[in-house]
């Protein structure tokens, strides 16, 4: 007996859905399958498949576009998406700050800054500094401003741990490694606030009211999206686009299905 579909998917965006700035072929049809409810085998009416569908949420590492930009990006490729089906690490760090009514100072492009406009900027002396992917924007100054800041007292957001993305001109690093810089400089550990933290997936899986037993990861990275993902519970799809090598699959993270792309979940 083939295995049950899931009653609902987690969805990485770069990689998965496109390379950069080039969509990858399949994307928008699953989502409109998904949306008119196909691709689950929980019955119509069931709590997992509502009239509207079989629910998921999009869960990206991206930080160098907020969610309204997300979504349009998306919605350019002509797949169907809003902005509240988003998840992204500034998210998760809003609520985090909010909640323990802290202040922030922010290395974020300003697209993502605007996800913390109702948290308080302190660049004197912050109780958290947010590390971002500030790409070509990353100078040794702000680079030393950030190791002041944890020098001073600071605590380390990172606003995921990826590793590294594919631009269009090649693999490009991300905050992974430069958080890690920090971590060395510093002896302080980040809250790692976006994948591979568990807590970032069960965030969406909240939202969506679905257990993670019955929720399937789809993305292209196999440590953030597969590793994360199954630390969180979920059964995991990694597909062979966007930053995926072979040599992925020699390491210990052993995906539960491999596909060639997105297409392949039709
Ligand atoms: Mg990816």
């Amino acid at each position: 007996m083939p295995t049950p579909r899931p009653l609902a998917y987690l969805f990485d965006l770069d990689g998965v859905f496109y390379n950069d700035t080039r969509p990858i072929p399949g994307g928008a049809d699953v989502i409109a399958r998904l949306r008119a409810g196909a691709l689950s085998d929980s019955p119509p009416g069931s709590r997992g498949r509502s009239a509207k569908g079989v629910p998921f949420r999009f869960v990206t590492n991206t930080t160098s576009k907020g969610r309204v930009s997300l979504a349009a990006k998306l919605q350019g490729f002509g797949i169907s998406a809003e902005p509240r089906e988003i998840f992204c690490p500034a998210v998760a760090a809003a609520a985090f700050l909010r909640e323990k009514q802290a202040s922030g100072v922010f290395f974020t492009t300003a697209d993502t800054r605007a996800e913390f406009d109702d948290v308080r900027e302190d660049v004197t002396q912050p109780d958290y500094v947010v590390l971002g992917d500030l790409g070509d924007d990353w100078t040794y100054a702000k680079l030393n401003q950030v190791l002041r800041y944890l020098l001073n007292g600071a605590q380390l957001i990172a606003l995921g741990m990826s590793r590294y993305w594919r631009a269009d001109d090649g693999p490009r690093l991300d905050v992974g490694p430069i958080a890690s810089a920090f971590s060395y400089a510093t002896g302080i550990a980040p809250i790692v606030l976006g994948k591979p933290a568990r807590d970032f997936f069960l965030l969406a899986l909240r939202d969506l009211h679905v257990d993670p037993v019955h929720c399937t990861m789809v993305g292209d990275d196999i440590v953030t999206d597969i590793g994360g993902a199954q630390s969180a519970g979920m059964q995991t799809i990694l597909v062979r686009t966007g930053k995926f090598r072979p040599e992925d699959l020699e390491g210990a993270i052993k995906p539960d299905v491999i596909v060639d792309s997105i297409a392949d979940l039709i």
